[in-house]
């Protein structure tokens, strides 16, 4: 809520109990002094600024009823003072200026810059009082006048008017910024019934009670409005995913759901919502509230709240329901590790396996990985999945050399985060010294994405654990923009080509020439070259054509779980 509804509409409440507030400005310590002792004793509270500069300060971070500014101040005088207090302020308080120059260019000037009244030294004092009260009680019918004009006059809240104003220009920052805007329309479940059986002074305080409610549950830069009856509207800005909105709307009609006692009687209360989003409801206010109207009327009787679109809210809720579930994923033991082989064209045999994560959800099945790692992203919960992946796919490796199995390392693939905030060199260190593998047999797969906003802290820690042994291996190669100055600088040991590229290796020329560049380019660079996604016996024969050492695909095998990896081994299907 914008912090001068909040101000005025409880000053309005109680009739303005508040000393009004006063703020004066001159260098010379004498005349403050004299200006204070007399405003004072009028019931005036008084604030005091040495310069044009603080008193500018001031008034754009408090609410004034009046501004008393010197004319002669050493940095900033008192006109250009006035100009940028009414220019900056949103309630900017009136001016008086105080000027010894008593003639008409610079009386004209104190009006040109916004001033209110001007009076000269030597001052009248009881010119001065009576001059001072006519200001304030003229500003204060003022704002009361703005405020009925733009409030409700039973909860004090923006009015319609005010809403709508707001809302445009909530709609263009909101374009500019490229987030979402929601504007929630809310109504009271059952008002008309509770307003004609318990009376009106019910109905009121219950409204009351709800504008009270909601008022806690908005942030500063939110409006929330009572544009009549039981209607009341919420505009959120600044929302950069919608399942941020499930979020509020959710917490919104917690808040709603209460109880209150009206005549000696118990009153259940609960609203219902309706929410339109800007851009993809609506471009416009008209279209937005239109559309946050039919949303609540789909949710009367049904639902707390209602989207317009409302695969889109289910969409958010899906994923919202998704994330809460991976918090505690991995405590129920719900993640498992999957490997799929790595081939060695040359030797043909499998070299190594690349550890792939999965989620066995008690509801949903088996959910692949791409259904819940930008959630994992999104929400920070990748840092401890990508931990217990670290430190699976690493035990499982030593299991597997334990028992005998000539696999030369494990490729396991780390996230972005992982890298900027996660401590990897002692999560390393610590495995090694606990399990019997050496750094040698982990690679970690890395997208150009790590390297892309690839900061020194980055790149510091990639080249620390290379030094401790450990491999890296670019994924996904060819889709993104990694340069060849890039691979020049990191440690990267291997490319793996895209899955996209293998897709058209038989037919599309320009895939095969892109395969052929990243061949030569990996030969000159001495990279190891991996080719992903081989799914039929022609592209392996293809890739086998080309020269490249590595594949991986359906064509071998899927990712599978440990023990049906060792039964691929065992029954190497290899042509
Ligand atoms: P990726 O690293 O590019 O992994 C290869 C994906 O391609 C795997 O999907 C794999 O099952 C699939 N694939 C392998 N061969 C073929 C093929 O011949 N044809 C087709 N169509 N697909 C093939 P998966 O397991 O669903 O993983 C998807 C992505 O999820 C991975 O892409 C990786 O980016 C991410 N991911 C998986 N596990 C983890 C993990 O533990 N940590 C992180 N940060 N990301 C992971
Ligand atoms: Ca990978
Ligand atoms: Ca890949």
């Amino acid at each position: 809520m914008h912090h001068a509804d909040k101000h005025i509409g409880a000053a309005l409440g109680e009739a303005i109990v508040r000393k009004p507030r006063v703020i004066i400005a001159d260098d010379d310590m004498a005349v403050l002094l004299l200006l204070r002792h007399v405003l004072t004793g009028e019931g005036y509270e008084i604030t005091e600024a040495h310069s044009g500069q603080e008193a500018i300060t001031l008034c754009s971070s408090n609410q004034f009823d009046l501004a008393i500014l010197d004319i002669v101040m050493p940095d900033t005088n008192g006109f250009d003072a006035c100009r940028l207090i009414q220019s900056n302020t949103e309630h900017a308080p009136p001016v008086l200026l105080i000027t010894s120059l008593d003639d008409d260019i610079s009386v004209d000037h104190a009006f040109s810059c916004g001033a209110t009244e001007y009076i000269t030294k030597p001052i009248n004092w009881s010119v001065f009082k009576h001059r001072v009260k006519r200001i304030i009680d003229n500003h204060t019918k003022q704002a009361r006048i703005d405020h009925l004009q733009n409030h409700h006059p039973l909860t004090g809240l923006p009015n319609r008017f005010l809403m709508l104003d707001r809302l445009d220009s909530a709609i263009l920052r909101t374009q500019r910024s490229h987030n979402f805007l929601a504007l929630i329309m809310i109504d009271i479940n059952n008002f008309k019934l509770i307003n004609e059986t318990l009376g009106h002074d019910a109905g009121d305080r219950l409204l009351k009670s709800v504008a009270q409610r909601l008022g806690h549950a908005v942030r500063d830069t939110d409006t929330l409005a009572h544009t009549g009856g039981d209607e009341f509207y919420m505009i959120i800005e600044n929302i950069r995913r919608i399942d941020d909105i499930v979020i509020i709307t959710d917490n919104l009609s917690h808040i709603l759901d209460h109880d209150i006692k009206l005549d000696n009687q118990e009153l259940h209360v609960q609203a219902s919502m309706g929410i339109s989003l800007f851009p993809q409801d609506g471009h416009d206010i008209n279209s937005l509230m239109r559309n946050a109207d039919i949303a609540l009327h789909q949710a009367k009787g049904n639902s707390p709240y209602e989207f317009f679109s409302p695969h889109l809210g289910e969409q958010a809720h899906q994923r919202l329901r998704l994330e809460n579930d991976l918090r505690t994923a991995i405590d129920k033991h719900q993640l498992i590790l999957y490997y799929q082989p790595k081939y060695s064209i040359n030797s043909q045999s499998i070299d190594s396996m690349e550890a792939l994560v999965r989620w066995e959800h008690p509801d949903n099945g088996l959910i692949p990985p791409d259904d819940f790692i930008s959630i994992a992203e999104e929400t920070g919960l990748i840092l401890p999945l990508g931990e217990w992946v670290i430190r699976n796919a690493c035990e499982q490796f030593a299991l597997w050399k334990q028992q005998g199995y000539p696999f030369s390392h494990i490729s396991i693939n780390v996230s972005p985060r992982q890298f900027k905030e996660q401590n990897l060199l002692q999560i390393f260190d610590d495995i090694f010294q606990r399990l019997s593998i050496s750094p040698s047999c982990v690679e970690l797969e890395i997208t150009e994405s790590v390297l892309l906003n690839s900061e020194h802290a980055v790149i510091e820690k990639l080249n620390q654990l290379q030094s401790m042994g450990i491999r890296f291996a670019l994924d996904d190669f060819g889709t993104g923009y990694a340069s060849l100055t890039y691979l020049k600088r990191l440690p990267i040991d291997t490319l793996k080509i895209d899955r996209s590229f293998i897709d058209g290796i038989i037919h599309d020329n320009d895939d095969i020439a892109i395969v052929l560049a990243i061949i030569g380019l990996a030969k000159a660079m001495q990279k190891q070259l991996v080719a992903e996604g081989i799914e039929t016996i022609e592209q392996y024969e293809k890739i086998r054509e080309l020269g490249v050492d590595y594949g991986q695909g359906y064509y071998w095998s899927r990712a599978v779980d440990s023990d049906e990896f060792i039964k691929v081994l065992e029954s190497q299907r290899f042509v």
